[in-house]
């Protein structure tokens, strides 16, 4: 490595992060030396966040979900660094890490991602499970064990929040438990997956309908303690037993992303210009659920592994361009359909106007998310498991 390389740094290493560096490393002028690219990431697997449900109900393996850096990263020319940054001096370009030293880079990009919000409800912290890291799917899988091999006829499983990830959960579980299963969702909202479209919100009702799970709308939890909550609804305070609790509703910015000297908005999100860079710090580039992005053409962007990658896509071709002197391009999120597993081999695809539901939809599903996966080799790793095993 000669001393007029560029640095580029890139913190997390999700769908924003790990596919920027694996969009870089294709790029002939970061084979030949001209730049060191090191990604920084605390965790030893990289985390598929889509396919996760599928662990509870051992339709797909860890290693199809969660394949570590060191086999997506073999033989690119990128430095992993395992470790996590504890902030960043944007003035002088320093990344401060937990474990090691700092680093330099001439090009940052944030890409940490978000954490669960906790709620100030009493019992929440203590006796909730989340379910956002193969590590929670890993800590749940063990809790449904136990339960299922208690003595008991009715297992009672709460799922708080009715995005798509307490509706999936509580579809999954579901299916998981069985005729054992008593799963309930609740909600503080008056509507399931609000964020989606009505077609996705019919197919939901009706694989919750199908498993008789209870949604109670317009609903606040007051307390969990651990063999019951209390929530209120209609008026009322009920209390209600329950064998497990799982929190999907909140998450939020890291505390050293919100203490950074930039721009942010009330939610302590870094605002970026559609070319993907702070405002006030142009060697600085944000991605996916940490940013927001300003523009006209930017409104309504979800939160979601769809436009993260988008975005890694779009980042790593400005990083060429700022190299080679050219003006930058603006993100422009094109929305692809939405997909959500509503049970064990089912799902809904909804894409352009077009709503598929049940098996062949579940089945479609997996297949654009294999070919969705980091690398080819792991791609192929995985679409040859499913081949094998249908
Ligand atoms: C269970 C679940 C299911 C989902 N399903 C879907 C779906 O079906 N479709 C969809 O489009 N989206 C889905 N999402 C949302 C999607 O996962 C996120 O929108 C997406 O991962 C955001 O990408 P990101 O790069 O911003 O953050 P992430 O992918 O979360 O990556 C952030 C990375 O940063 C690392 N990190 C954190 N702190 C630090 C630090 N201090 N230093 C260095 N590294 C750090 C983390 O370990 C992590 O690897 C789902 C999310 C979950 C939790």
């Amino acid at each position: 490595m000669n001393n007029e390389s560029i640095k580029i740094c890139i913190l997390g290493g999700g769908f924003g992060g790990l596919y920027t560096a694996l969009y870089l490393s294709d790029f002939s002028w970061v084979k030949s030396d001209r730049c060191q690219i090191t990604l920084v990431e605390p965790k030893d697997n990289f985390l598929f966040t889509p396919l996760l449900y599928e662990i509870l109900t051992g339709e797909l393996q860890r290693w199809e979900i969660a394949p570590s850096y060191q086999k997506l990263l073999a033989g690119k020319k990128i430095n992993f660094r395992q470790d996590k940054a504890k902030g960043v001096d944007l003035d002088n370009r320093i990344v401060q890490l937990e474990q090691s030293s700092p680093l330099n880079y001439d090009y940052l990009v944030l890409a940490v991602g978000q954490k669960t919000r906790w709620l100030d409800i009493p019992g929440l912290a203590a006796h909730a499970l989340t379910f956002r890291s193969i590590f929670d799917a890993e800590k749940l899988q063990e809790r449904l064990r136990l339960l299922e091999a208690s003595e008991r006829q009715r297992l009672r499983i709460a799922v708080v929040g009715a995005g798509a990830n307490g509706v999936e959960l509580a579809c999954k579980v579901s299916d998981r438990l069985n005729s054992r299963a008593e799963v309930i969702i609740i909600d503080r909202g008056t509507e399931i997956l609000r964020n989606f479209g009505k077609g996705v919100r019919k197919a939901a009702y009706k694989a919750i309908r199908e498993r008789n799970i209870q949604v109670y709308l317009e609903t606040s939890l007051k307390e969990i303690t651990e063999r019951q909550i209390t929530f209120f609804c209609n008026d009322n305070l009920i209390d209600y037993p329950i064998d497990l609790v799982l929190w999907t509703a909140g998450i939020e910015t890291i505390d050293w992303v919100t203490n950074l000297n930039c721009q942010q908005n009330n939610q302590g999100k870094l605002i970026v210009h559609p070319t993907l860079q702070l405002v006030e710090y142009p060697e600085v580039f944000a991605i996916g659920d940490i940013v927001e992005i300003i523009g006209s053409k930017a409104k309504n962007i979800p939160d979601t592994a769809q436009s993260a990658y988008q975005q890694a896509s779009l980042l790593a071709k400005n990083l060429k361009l700022v190299l080679q002197g050219k003006p930058f391009k603006s993100f422009r999120y094109l929305h692809l359909g939405d997909m959500l597993t509503l049970g064990k081999g089912v799902a809904i695809v909804s894409s352009f106007g077009l709503n598929l539901t049940g098996s062949l939809a579940g089945f479609i599903r997996r297949l654009i998310y294999i070919f969705r996966l980091p690398t080819f080799r792991h791609r192929w790793q995985v679409l040859r498991n499913l081949l094998i095993s249908r």
